[in-house]
């Protein structure tokens, strides 16, 4: 967790970069194209004229999909007529639950459902808070409004941008259930610290690993550390089925109410009524289908290994590119074993770029051939919290002072993701299954434009 970003580095930066640089320091007075001009032409951005730093056609496209090994078992399922949840999804079920070394999982129809099943199960109801980062994809939010309960947003670490332990404890009151850390980008939560906390005010933890499938803290799986851990099975994700989602934990009784929860309520394993006939509880039905399973089951067999790819190129990727100026990559906490890289992050610091606006700069790597974005906008501060708050069920479970909109959004701020929102820069996880010389030309991008910040700036924000 040390900061490379050192003087002398950034002074062998510049000077590797020099002949590049030349373009940066001409005098004033010169229009862009000229400067332009004066570059040696490998050396100039694309958005300037120059020859892109990579072709775009060539990345990694995303979902996979092999027919000679991945179709026979879609077929058959297809085929069979079988498409409600059967042995198909068994299966998956029990292979997912093997690779993560949990006793159970369930799937469901996808990551947000996972969510609400496994938050409504540990009874987390109306009048509850439930602590969560700001630093996340909607449906983490959402699934706690869904059961009623109360977000409350605590800021995150700047260096991993995952839920900052250290801010934890000052957020917790009479009403807090649990802990909802995220393992964003892929990148794991501080768990053991978070795990501490909760145990010494029992909470539970649920874990939203959806970007996480075989992230591990400690060799540990995630998902499978605090009470229940979920997963999304989403086209985008590292696990692509279309849509679909998982449960892991190694509470049987709460696994079998999640069961019985997903389907209708109807009794499963030890989730039994006393008549025994019928529906036990109040239920949903959010079920998988089988040739979503079979689809599920042809992925898993390639997780691992893309995983390795994703990991090693995201390394040397952080290695070419963080000395940099104005580039900070993501970091990891030390108890990180292995890291699913749903995303490769980094903080783009537009002073160190001539004042080159974030968008400018992601409209330029574009222009070179790298698909990039800015990732998420502060999710605390969105419109659907003020409706969850004025709609009938919230009023009437909760005190008016709690429901101030005004109120809530002072005791919510989390400054440190304001400022991360503005300066992050995201790649997708397909970029990472390239090769050596796919992550080369990236760093090979980023310098360019930066060598000649100047002129992108002059050229893009007249
Ligand atoms: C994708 C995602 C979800 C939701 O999963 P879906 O399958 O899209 O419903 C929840 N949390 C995080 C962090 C995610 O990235």
């Amino acid at each position: 967790m040390k900061n490379k970003n050192t003087d002398s580095s950034r002074r062998k930066f510049l000077k590797q970069s020099s002949l590049a640089g030349v373009g940066a320091v001409l005098t004033m007075g010169m229009t862009p194209s000229l400067l332009a001009g004066d570059l040696n032409n490998a050396a100039r951005p694309a958005i300037l004229g120059g020859p892109s730093a990579w072709d775009k056609a060539k990345w990694i496209k995303w979902p996979i999909w092999v027919p000679e090994t991945d179709e026979k078992r879609v077929l058959e399922v297809l085929r069979s007529g079988v498409w409600s949840r059967a042995g198909v999804v068994n299966e998956f079920e029990a292979a997912w639950a093997n690779v993560n070394g949990a006793k159970r999982c369930l799937v469901v129809n996808n990551g947000t459902n996972a969510l609400i099943v496994a938050l409504n199960q540990l009874d987390i109801k109306g009048g509850d808070e439930v602590l969560v980062p700001p630093y996340t994809f909607i449906s983490t939010v959402q699934a706690i409004l869904m059961n009623g309960a109360m977000p409350v947003f605590v800021d995150i670490d700047p260096e991993t941008y995952q839920i900052d332990p250290a801010k934890i404890e000052a957020k917790i009151t009479p009403r807090t259930k649990a802990i909802l850390p995220v393992h964003i980008l892929g990148m794991p939560a501080d768990m053991p610290r978070i795990m501490e906390i909760a145990k010494k005010h029992n909470l539970f933890v649920v874990e939203d690993a959806c970007q996480a499938p075989l992230t591990e803290v400690n060799n540990q799986k995630v998902g499978t550390i605090g009470n229940a851990g979920c997963f999304s099975f989403q086209n985008s994700k590292n696990i692509p089925i279309g849509e679909g989602g998982a449960i892991l934990s190694n509470d049987v009784s709460f696994m079998d109410r999640c069961v019985s929860f997903q389907n209708l309520g109807l009794p499963y394993g030890t989730a039994v009524g006393t008549f025994n006939a019928g529906s036990v509880r109040i239920g949903t039905k959010v079920r998988i289908t089988e040739y979503q399973a079979a689809i599920g089951l042809a992925q898993l067999q390639r997780l691992d290994a893309q995983t390795t790819v994703r990991e090693e190129n995201a390394k040397y990727l952080k290695s070419k590119i963080k000395d940099i100026p104005g580039i900070v990559p993501y970091k990891l906490y030390d108890c990180a074993t292995r890291v699913s890289f749903h995303l490769f992050s980094f903080r783009y610091k537009k002073e160190d770029f001539q004042g080159l606006s974030r968008n400018s700069f992601l409209q330029a790597l574009r222009a070179e051939g790298v698909p990039c974005s800015g990732g998420y906008t502060p999710l605390n501060k969105q419109e659907f919290l003020k409706e969850a708050f004025a709609s009938k069920n919230f009023k009437r479970m909760y005190h008016k002072d709690m429901l101030d909109y005004d109120k809530y959004m002072e005791r919510n701020q989390c400054p440190e993701n304001d400022l991360l929102c503005t300066e992050m820069v995201w790649f997708t996880q397909n970029l990472l299954l390239g090769s050596r010389e796919d992550m080369d030309s990236i760093a090979n991008a980023i310098s360019k434009i930066q060598a000649s910040a100047e002129s992108v700036k002059k050229s893009l924000e007249k």
